[in-house]
């Protein structure tokens, strides 16, 4: 059995002062940087995903219905797509192994719509490294990682969700996530971290 950890969307964007901020974001980026620190030995690989829009078509909205419209967010080459500076050091220090782009031209929840800069999806990256057990962490709770949960169940591995990890945009939808990702399979583990 081998373990990896998926850091869905840790980007500026998705934190305090981003363009579609969750509250509690930078707290939780900080939280996985110290998580990756403290627990590398645990995994055998460490991935990141990233928001990567060029033109993801109706995605962006000026009247987002924040479900499945946004204001325009982690665009290529703009700063908001950046990793969170609380957890870009995890990143820079050589802790992540690789790093998966979704959504240029399309809205992309899952981590596993994702590529590296390769072109390896993350399915078959993971494969290919023997991976068969998935803990997930990240934002949203109530959209990518939910949808990055479920695409691992979909695709053969026994995912976790880290919840102490993660950052939830509002309490009912987050609660109606853990309860999907529940049926589906997926163990969830600590509290939702969610911040009205
Ligand atoms: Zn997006």
């Amino acid at each position: 059995m081998s373990r990896a950890l998926i850091v869905v969307d840790v980007q500026k964007d998705f934190c305090e002062g981003g363009s579609v901020p969750v509250k509690g974001g930078a707290d939780r980026a900080a939280a996985i940087a110290e998580l990756v620190r403290r627990d590398r030995e645990r995994y055998v690989h460490i991935v990141a995903t990233r928001d990567h829009h060029v033109d993801p078509g109706d995605h962006f909205s000026e009247r987002p219905d924040f479900v499945d419209s946004f204001p325009v967010h982690c665009v290529v080459g703009g700063e908001g797509g950046e990793f969170h500076p609380g957890f870009a050091p995890a990143v820079d220090s050589g802790a992540v192994d690789e790093v998966f782009y979704k959504g240029a031209r399309s809205a992309s929840k899952s981590g596993f719509e994702g590529a590296a800069e390769d072109g390896t999806s993350l399915s078959d990256w993971l494969r290919a490294r023997d991976v068969t057990e998935l803990d997930v962490v990240g934002i949203a709770t109530d959209h990518c990682v939910r949808a990055t949960a479920l695409d691992g169940v979909r695709e053969g591995f026994d995912v976790r969700v880290l919840l102490d990890y993660t950052a939830g945009v509002a309490a009912d939808t987050t609660g109606t996530a853990m309860n999907e990702l529940r049926r589906a399979g997926v163990v969830l583990s600590g509290e939702p971290v969610v911040i009205p």
